[in-house]
């Protein structure tokens, strides 16, 4: 079939559990995530490692973590925004790729000088990037057909296999004594453009999925706008460099996107004739809410998480040894691989029997295993031994109650959102959605730079004390907004309407 055969309702009419078309954009996406968590788990890392001129205290590595994060999730919206008014999704996808591969090259030439040139490209690229491959995997399914959820999960699961590779490529270049930091980079380079490379032989099979929404533009008037986007993304490299390089900056830029974003979602919102779509994207905020929560505990790993790995605990997982700093970087990922299909297939079964959750519990369902989860990070505390170091088992234990959480919230929170918004704004919600992890990794910072211990020369144990008293606050915020989910959900679900 050449592009032109490949109509909307040719590749939502297709027969089997998934669309091929899926299959691209999962190795797409794959890629990409190899990309983002090779880059993010040897972040804090490479900020804290006292050998590099950027040595940070442990303090620092989180908040400037969280500043990083932060700004990598709130350009998904900036990224969703242009998708949906002038570039369409394919476009962004591209050009986002092309800047993430800059990004990396330029930190690999020399980490030292360059790092903050390259993360603040790679936040551009990604901004551009993530939301609206996720958006076009909405677009392969019609509205109300259920194979859609599974379409996520099984998305989740090459995001998981991306980020497992990555995650442990890098962290294993970047540690190493005979390879360093610059073929960390370098390698997320080429991983993302094999990514890149992937989705130009395929993208023809996507039809007129994901195209400008301005094809009826004169070609001249278009591509003007086209190439004013690009610019304006370039102009703002600057800009964004200044402030991550200043977490005092961060903050204003984090006081200032969300209220702005929320005026802008009323104001789309108000524009919707109908009532009923009204409703749904109302819907859509709750549960773009709640999320900033989730991520906020949650993404602990790249921040406390992972300093606590490197710090706290032994290296012994069953009866191997493994540098903890990589189980933490993997185990999720890997935990979601092997989950994700079986859940799918829990829900499946139950939706047979008419007892599947619906969307709200699911969500409360995640926050009661992201409250299991931490108390076992907190529990940790009572296998230490006297020089602080304690149990990799527990930590691993915690981290597959923790998937668990995610798997119930993340691939279901994607999919609703694709469910519940109208077409043209479905780029823009995805970024709200990811705006919501911004925030949260925002939160994350905080959190973990507040259980940190003021004295970077702390002892094991004060460090291991202060970790785990924050864990269990978590556990306990996490459990109740859980039970506000849990009460919420018959209203929730009436905004809803007949989504489900
Ligand atoms: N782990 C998922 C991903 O990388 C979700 C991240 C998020 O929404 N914060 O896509």
């Amino acid at each position: 079939m050449n592009s032109s055969t490949y109509t909307l309702e040719s590749i939502q009419s297709f027969e089997g559990k998934y669309p091929k078309q899926l299959w691209y954009l999962f190795l797409t996406e794959m890629w990409e995530r190899f990309c983002f968590y090779g880059m993010r788990g040897v972040l804090t890392i490479f900020m804290a490692d006292q050998i590099l001129g950027l040595s940070l205290s442990d303090k620092d590595a989180n908040l400037k973590y969280g500043a990083i994060q932060a700004f990598v999730y709130a350009f998904t919206f900036i990224g969703g925004i242009f998708a949906d008014k002038i570039l369409g999704f394919k476009k962004s996808l591209f050009f986002g790729g092309l800047v993430m591969i800059a990004g990396n090259i330029i930190i690999a030439v020399s980490p030292q000088d360059f790092f903050y040139v390259g993360i603040t490209l790679s936040i551009i690229g990604t901004g551009f990037f993530k939301p609206n491959i996720s958006s076009m995997v909405g677009d392969l399914y019609k509205e109300g057909d259920p194979r859609r959820d599974a379409g996520f999960g099984l998305f989740y699961s090459g995001i998981n296999i991306g980020a497992l590779l990555g995650g442990a490529v890098c962290v294993y270049f970047g540690t190493s004594k005979d390879y360093g930091w610059s073929y960390a980079f370098m390698s997320a380079a080429v991983v993302m453009s094999i990514g890149l490379i992937t989705f130009l032989f395929t993208k023809k099979s996507l039809g007129p999925i994901g195209d400008s929404p301005l094809l009826d533009l004169p070609i001249k008037k278009r591509v003007t706008k086209e190439i004013i986007v690009y610019i304006g993304a370039l102009v703002s490299i600057p800009f964004i460099f200044m402030m991550i390089k200043n977490t005092d900056y961060t903050d204003y830029f984090m006081y200032t996107i969300g209220p702005v974003a929320l005026l802008y979602f009323i104001y789309e919102t108000l524009k919707e004739k109908d009532i009923k779509s009204q409703k749904k994207l109302l819907a859509a905020l709750v549960f773009i809410l709640f999320s900033i929560a989730f991520w906020a505990f949650f993404e602990q790993s790249g921040g406390s998480l992972a300093l606590f790995a490197k710090n706290n605990l032994h290296s012994e997982l069953l009866s191997f040894q493994i540098n903890p700093n990589i189980v933490n970087n993997t185990s999720n990922a890997l935990f979601v691989i092997i989950f994700s299909p079986l859940l799918g297939l829990l829900w499946l079964a139950m939706a047979k029997r008419k007892i599947e959750p619906n969307t709200v519990l699911k969500f409360g369902i995640g926050f009661l295993f992201l409250a299991a989860a931490f108390y076992i990070f907190y529990y940790t505390r009572f296998f230490a031994d006297a020089d602080g170091l304690t149990s990799l088992n527990a930590f691993t234990l915690a981290y597959l109650v923790i998937t668990f959480g995610e798997l119930a919230l993340s691939p279901i929170g994607l999919s609703i959102m694709t469910k519940l918004s109208p077409k043209r704004l479905s780029g823009m919600m995805m970024g709200l959605w990811f705006l919501a992890s911004a925030y949260g990794q925002y939160a994350a910072g905080l959190l973990g730079a507040g259980m940190s211990s003021p004295d970077d020369n702390a002892s094991l144990i004060t460090k291991l004390q202060l970790y785990t008293d924050g864990y269990q606050q978590l556990a306990i915020y996490a459990l109740i907004a859980g039970l506000i989910l849990i009460i919420l959900s018959p209203l929730v679900r009436k905004l809803m309407q007949e989504v489900k």
